[in-house]
């Protein structure tokens, strides 16, 4: 991974497990960026119009070994990173990405992919200027999830047949993400933060956090 970049723009990312809390903050901090009459470009993990659905019906069929997994969500990244990301750093944007390389490198390598394969896999990929780890308990956010929605199967990470029942199987895949993440996050200095604040106390936190990085 190249250290550093020289855009004009910004890249800010929000990392951690699913129901952490990361759309709901990264909405936030767009709409304060936007206020204050900033350029925005946010982008979503596994959403290129070409790519992502290949991935939708791989993953309705259950098909995916943990390689396939991983290789089809790095093509819609490169993707997404060559057509949306890199253009909206050139223009000088701040580009919020809801997920990036991280995701992959801590959710592949908790499907037992070796992390250095991985690593090189995603060498192509600017490093952020600042990278959010939202840290919360999958029983936490395993609530937060089902309280919406049906949990999925391989966010439930029932390919890697740690149990047969869902919700334990989620949480059992899911710490095995938060570890990796945990290793990455301090390898990599992300700014930690705690899940399961109050979201406008969260908020405030970031946008401390982000006022020096955009000035
Ligand atoms: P993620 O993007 O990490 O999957 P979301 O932002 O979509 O998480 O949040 C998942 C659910 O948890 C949503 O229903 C959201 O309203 C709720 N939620 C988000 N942040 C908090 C928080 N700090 N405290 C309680 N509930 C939260």
């Amino acid at each position: 991974m190249n250290e550093g970049h020289s855009y004009p723009g910004r890249l800010i990312v929000v990392e951690g497990i699913d129901g952490s809390g990361k759309s709901t903050q990264i909405e936030l901090l767009e709409n304060y960026l936007r206020l204050k009459g900033f350029g925005v470009l946010r982008n979503a993990w596994n959403s290129s119009q070409e790519i992502s659905p290949i991935i939708r019906k791989a993953k309705k069929k259950q098909i995916l070994t943990p390689y396939a997994f991983s290789l089809l969500h790095a093509a819609d990244f490169s993707y997404r990173y060559t057509h949306e990301i890199i253009p909206a750093l050139n223009a000088g944007k701040v580009v919020l990405s809801d997920r990036y390389i991280y995701t992959s490198i801590a959710r592949d390598c908790a499907r037992g992919i070796p992390r250095e394969w991985l690593m090189n896999n995603f060498r192509f990929a600017i490093r952020p200027d600042l990278t959010f780890f939202f840290r919360v308990d999958p029983s936490m956010a395993f609530e937060r999830i089902t309280q919406m929605r049906d949990i999925k199967y391989y966010e439930a990470g029932m390919d890697m047949e740690l149990s047969p029942n869902p919700r334990e199987s989620y949480i059992l895949f899911q710490s095995r993400v938060l570890s990796e993440y945990e290793g990455l996050a301090k390898e990599l200095g992300f700014f930690t933060l705690d899940g399961s604040r109050p979201v406008e106390e969260t908020q405030k936190v970031i946008r401390r956090a982000v006022n020096p990085v955009i000035q």
